[in-house]
């Protein structure tokens, strides 16, 4: 079971319509919330590995392309909702530390996509949560779902940016210091309201980084010639431009 709401989102913003775009995403995260979504836990689920993230995931996606599509107080509202989530997951739900800590920054991230304010604050907490949580284990943490999905959610909207986030720039330098993951909130507190500024600015968030081919023999672009294929959400695109790709 795959959630076929996210396919569809990621196909309208090949399409560059982002109004679709946002609707979509915006399914995709209730069908994720609901259980429906290849994971089998819902919103509720505190076991659930924190796959109930890639539902904020979606929802921070789809406000970004409800406020690219001009409609800025819907994709606030967007936003705000994703904050109260992640809020209610953070208090609520959660057991873990890490966990917690995962869905403060989250919080920020909502604060900034949603142009709500105190952004900053929001992720001083988180950076703060991540150091008291002190895992043994913070490389492994970064790689579990609530943090991957934080992870996805910049990556995403950086892509083709010229303020393009790598996975390595987000995290401390010394994997076993208790400030690896702390780094993370720091980090998108410093960069991540530029992101966002960048993509309004440009009037374009690009699909997200699936499985790549560089060099490919069997695709090119027709936009930009090149041979760098991105296959993501059902599409073949272009690594650099994400125009569809012509088979060879
Ligand atoms: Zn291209």
């Amino acid at each position: 079971m795959e959630n076929d709401r996210r396919d569809a989102a990621i196909t309208h913003l090949v399409d560059r319509a982002y109004d679709d775009a946002g609707e979509a995403y915006t399914l995709a995260a209730y069908v994720e919330w609901a259980g429906a979504g290849g994971h089998p836990s819902d919103v509720f689920d505190p076991e659930g590995r924190g796959y109930v993230a890639d539902g904020l995931q979606y929802l921070l996606t789809g406000a970004l392309c409800t406020r690219l599509a001009g409609h800025d107080d819907r994709g606030e509202n967007r936003a705000h909702e994703a904050r109260l989530v992640a809020t209610d997951q953070r208090d609520h739900v959660r057991e873990h530390p890490v966990e917690r800590a995962a869905f403060a920054e989250f919080v920020g991230d909502a604060l900034v996509i949603g142009d709500a304010g105190d952004a900053e604050g929001a992720y001083d907490r988180a950076a703060a949560a991540y150091e008291a949580a002190a895992p043994d284990d913070p490389v492994e943490w970064a790689t579990q779902p609530p943090l991957a999905a934080a992870t996805d959610l910049l990556q995403h909207c950086s892509r083709n940016t010229s303020r393009e986030v790598a996975w390595d720039d987000l995290h401390g330098a010394d994997p076993n210091g208790e400030k690896y993951l702390a780094h993370r909130a720091r980090y998108k507190k410093r960069v991540f309201p530029a992101v966002v500024a960048s993509v309004l600015d440009a009037g374009v968030l690009h699909p997200p980084r699936g499985t790549t081919e560089h060099r490919s023999d069997d695709w090119r672009c027709p936009d930009c010639e090149t041979n760098e294929v991105n296959w993501t959400g059902g599409e073949v695109v272009c690594l650099d431009c994400s125009a569809r790709m012509e088979s060879l």
